[in-house]
């Protein structure tokens, strides 16, 4: 590969910032522009499994995310009903390099540790900045960039990690509005007894409520809940909207729903999916992480999904360099993987969402027999399915 291809990432995300990092290590010329004209991202947690993490340790910042999250040592998921009574528990696999199995992180703090190897790698950031047009004929070893300043530049690969309302999706697969899945997420954050440890999942009925440390001091509460279509609400209600959504939630969640008040840092989610078709590429325009396959939440496997896609991508292009042939390949080698895990989180979202009191003693009591064996089959299947 020539040592000068320039590639244009847009969008600095968890997918974005993975791709600069992993293409400018491999030698890549990479420019990297991101529409807010400032690091700011969204609060609250995410929590990241084996291979999220073993993506990140390629991607060279798994020490600092280790350093700044919260590890569960032992894998334990701990499964309780909505009054806290227990119904099983679960332990995911450790990573295959030997990291723990789960870490849950601020997001924000994710960010700082991509952004200070972005610095550390000197890749060009352009904040506040976009694409305005795409000229990337089929044909053509090249992509011609308006940006938004009106500036011009020719990019041997332009990456879209612009999520998933991505704009540059336009350009490989054409208008694709993505689907609201009957979900809203809350989420919160609040300051981490010492004690609290664990990764806990309440299953209600209709809700499900998670708690997550998330670093030394701090933890996340993840709600999930049918909210109908459209339905909006203003950012100031959040707070008591959601201590009203999961009110019926006592044990180890009813201390933080009743913290929730005006100075909360809550954010609220209308969860949608998008499955962007192959192929993911169109000329020399290709999407990653959300752009092509946001997934529900369910399996917490987003991230890792937009940090695999680079470790992917980086490794092809070096290995082979940019053409409509590698990127088809890669477009072939994800897609059945992040296909996987939506249809398996969209799987699991619909369990936690039954409506009535029989169904989830049904469902809690199958839990109990079977949980951990659909973790084992979700992460056989998973390593299957990458290995190919
Ligand atoms: C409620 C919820 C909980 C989740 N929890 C987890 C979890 O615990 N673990 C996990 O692994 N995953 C989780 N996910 C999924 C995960 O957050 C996403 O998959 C991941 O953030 C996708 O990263 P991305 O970089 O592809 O997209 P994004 O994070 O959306 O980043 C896109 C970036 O592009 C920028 N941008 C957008 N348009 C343009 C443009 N036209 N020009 C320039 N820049 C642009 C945006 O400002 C943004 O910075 C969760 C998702 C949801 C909704």
């Amino acid at each position: 590969m020539k040592q000068t291809s320039h590639v244009l990432i847009v969008g600095a995300g968890i997918a974005g910032c993975a791709a600069a990092i992993a293409l400018a290590d491999r030698g890549l010329r990479v420019t990297l522009v991101e529409k807010q004209a400032e690091w700011r991202f969204q609060s609250s947690g995410i929590f990241i499994y084996g291979n999220g993490l073993e993506a990140l340790r390629r991607v060279g910042v798994l020490p600092g995310i280790l350093a700044a999250g919260f590890a569960i040592e032992d894998g334990r998921n701990v499964y309780l009903d909505h009054q806290g009574a227990p119904i099983v528990d679960v332990f995911y696999p450790r990573s295959s390099g030997g990291a723990a199995p789960i870490v849950g992180i601020k997001r924000s703090e994710m960010h700082r540790v991509l952004a200070a190897r972005l610095g550390a790698l000197g890749v060009e950031i352009r904040l506040a900045t976009t694409v305005a047009a795409i000229d990337a004929p089929g044909d053509a070893a090249h992509a011609d960039i308006r940006f938004s300043d009106g500036t011009q530049q020719r990019f041997d690969l332009v990456v879209g990690a612009d999520g998933i309302r991505s704009q540059v999706r336009e350009a490989v697969a054409g208008a694709l509005v993505p689907r609201y899945t009957g979900f809203g997420v809350w989420r919160s954050v609040h300051q981490r007894p010492r004690d609290m440890n664990a990764k806990v999942m309440m299953m209600g009925v209709g809700k499900r409520l998670g708690i997550m440390p998330i670093g030394d001091d701090r933890l996340y509460l993840f709600g999930t809940v049918s909210e109908p279509a459209g339905r909006w609400y203003p950012k100031e209600s959040w707070p008591e909207r959601m201590r009203e959504r999961f009110a019926e939630f006592a044990g180890p969640a009813r201390p933080f729903l009743a913290q929730l008040g005006a100075h909360s840092e809550v954010l609220y989610t209308a969860v949608e999916e998008v499955q962007a078709p192959l192929p993911w590429h169109a000329g020399r325009v290709l999407l990653i992480g959300d752009a092509a396959h946001a997934s529900t939440p369910f399996m917490g496997q987003g991230g890792a999904m937009a940090v695999e896609d680079a470790v992917v991508l980086a490794d092809m292009l070096s290995s082979h360099g940019i053409s409509q042939a590698v990127l088809r390949a890669f477009g072939e080698r994800r897609f059945p993987v992040c296909r996987f895990v939506q249809d398996a989180s969209r799987k699991v979202g619909e369990a936690g969402a039954l409506e009535d009191a029989a169904s989830c003693a049904r469902r809690n009591a199958a839990m109990r027999d079977g949980a951990q064996r659909q973790v084992d089959a979700f992460y056989g299947e998973l390593r299957a399915l990458q290995a190919l």
